[in-house]
């Protein structure tokens, strides 16, 4: 089986040998961007040169990205372990032009690396151009031998990228894979027949999608041409690897089975594909995603990254409990995580023990208060089914965040488990309550509403905590 770190090296070889330059990946966590929280596509680190800035005059580049999709305008966390190739952290490969080339090599040669060097069977291949790309749809057609069936012309939803409100965009040309599974064409197919739920259907995979950079939106919402053409490709490494080593998930390929296995060992509990599974593709993709954003700078912490990597290592542990673990066990899977990824990314390897220690600190510090929050969650669930009510109120959820440190997200999903629901909006406004009291507190010189361990002091900015990283924040995407 060809291994994920070869299939890595061989897309970089591939665009090195075609005069691309090689740039690291930048930090999943920047620190210089404040759109942004989480880097979510490799053209974030080339933003400015798609606008004219490009001091070193970089006219192609090729590298494999570090991104998380967990807050913003890609927010994909929900999707996590219930489908097989959703993930918080992920590899995008992606390939450059800046002012360069154009549609014609950026096709011609994704069509060369797909079939003749990797090897993929052409007529599980699809590809996707913006409606009126009468270019793109005859490059596809002229330049490979794409059955001409197989491409599509899709609207805007999918093929016309935009970074956010304003900044550059253009259309793009996706590429999919069929990986046989049922019978739906995409994830969320009306017809949808696989008898899969349509969330969990991934038959049809995007593995690819090249944007042809070529406009600026203003402020007022109209497109205005930029000085050059540029190309931006993103490739999703975790789906490829599992196309080209034909599992059925990317959870089953290399980069994510060691981890799974560890869990098996670890807990005695046999992984299973279907929806049992989800704790382990939960634990084993939030593993991922905290040892990456650890090594780059973030801590866990009440406010912007640093809450949202709280996050995801409290649901995390939660679905630890699933599995049976009653202690933490999280930092004893970095090792595993530093042994599939730190030769590509050294600073992994360099930072583990630092980063386990970090995931141990906050694994135990959760444990404390996570039995006493199920069993007083339950107990609301109950109370709340007896009298008939389906929302979990804001009040409540706010109480279970104070007490027992529960994000929002996490007693949502937990009361989901119940059939419930919970008011996040009622919640952010007990936030709001909460950070007015607080402030009025300090006007008059008196701190005492602030509690030593943190949890009832609104860090938040402007009564977005909540919120924030689900609009306006991050405004990036391919
Ligand atoms: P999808 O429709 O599957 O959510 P997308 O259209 O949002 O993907 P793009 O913004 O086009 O994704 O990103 C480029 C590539 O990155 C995609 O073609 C896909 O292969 C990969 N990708 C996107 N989101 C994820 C994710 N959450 N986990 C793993 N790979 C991803
Ligand atoms: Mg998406
Ligand atoms: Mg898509
Ligand atoms: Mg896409």
């Amino acid at each position: 089986m060809k291994q994920a770190k070869d299939i890595r090296d061989s897309y970089i070889r591939f665009f090195t040998e075609r005069a691309h330059t090689f740039v690291k990946s930048s930090p999943v966590a920047p620190q210089d961007d404040p759109t942004l929280l989480f880097t979510n596509a490799g053209m974030n680190q080339f933003k400015s040169i798609f606008l004219g800035d490009n001091p070193k005059n970089l006219s192609r580049a090729v590298n494999s990205q570090k991104c998380m999709r967990v807050s913003g305008k890609h927010n994909d966390l929900e999707e996590v372990g219930v489908d097989h190739h959703h993930h918080t952290f992920f590899e995008m490969l992606g390939n450059w032009s800046f002012g360069d080339y154009y549609k014609k090599e950026a096709i011609k040669w994704a069509w060369e690396l797909i079939t003749d060097v990797w090897g993929l069977p052409k007529e599980k291949v699809y590809a996707t151009v913006y409606t009126d790309d009468d270019d793109a749809y005859e490059i596809w057609n002229s330049e490979t031998d794409i059955d001409p069936a197989r491409i599509g012309r899709h609207g805007a939803e999918d093929n016309f990228w935009e970074m956010g409100e304003t900044g550059p965009c253009g259309p793009c040309s996706e590429i999919h894979f069929d990986t046989g599974e049922g019978t739906c064409i995409y994830e969320n197919d009306p017809n949808h027949t696989c008898g899969v739920n349509v969330e969990g259907c991934g038959r049809y995979v995007e593995i690819w999608n090249l944007v042809f950079m070529q406009y600026n939106r203003q402020k007022d919402g109209t497109l205005t041409e930029l000085s050059a053409k540029h190309i931006d490709t993103g490739m999703g490494f975790e789906r490829i690897v599992r196309v080209i080593q034909g599992v059925r998930s990317n959870y089953e390929t290399d980069l994510f089975m060691p981890l799974i296995e560890k869990m098996e060992a670890l807990s005695g509990k046999t992984y299973e594909f279907g929806e049992a599974g989800i704790p382990f593709r939960v634990i084993a993709d939030h593993m991922r995603a905290l040892v990456f954003s650890i090594t780059d700078g973030v801590s866990p912490s009440n406010d912007g990254q640093g809450y949202v990597i709280r996050r995801i290592l409290r649901r995390a542990y939660r679905y630890g409990r699933k599995l049976g673990f009653t202690e933490p066990f999280m930092h004893r899977l970095v090792p595993v995580v530093v042994s599939s990824m730190g030769e590509a990314f050294p600073e992994v390897a360099e930072r583990a023990d630092y980063v386990a220690s970090v995931i141990e600190g906050e694994e135990a510090r959760f444990d404390k208060t996570l039995e006493t929050g199920l069993t007083r969650l339950e107990e609301l669930a109950e109370a709340y089914r007896a009298a008939g009510k389906g929302v979990i109120s804001g009040a409540d959820v706010f109480l279970l965040y104070g007490t027992y440190g529960f994000p929002a997200d996490l007693t949502a999903l937990i009361a989901r488990e119940y059939g419930l629901e919970a008011d996040e909006e009622g919640f952010a406004e007990e936030m709001r309550k909460q950070k007015a009291h607080d402030r009025s507190l300090r006007a008059g010189g008196d701190d005492q509403g602030l509690s030593p361990d943190g949890w009832t002091i609104l860090s938040h900015e402007g009564g977005t905590v909540f919120t924030g990283y689900d609009t306006a924040r991050d405004t990036v995407q391919v």
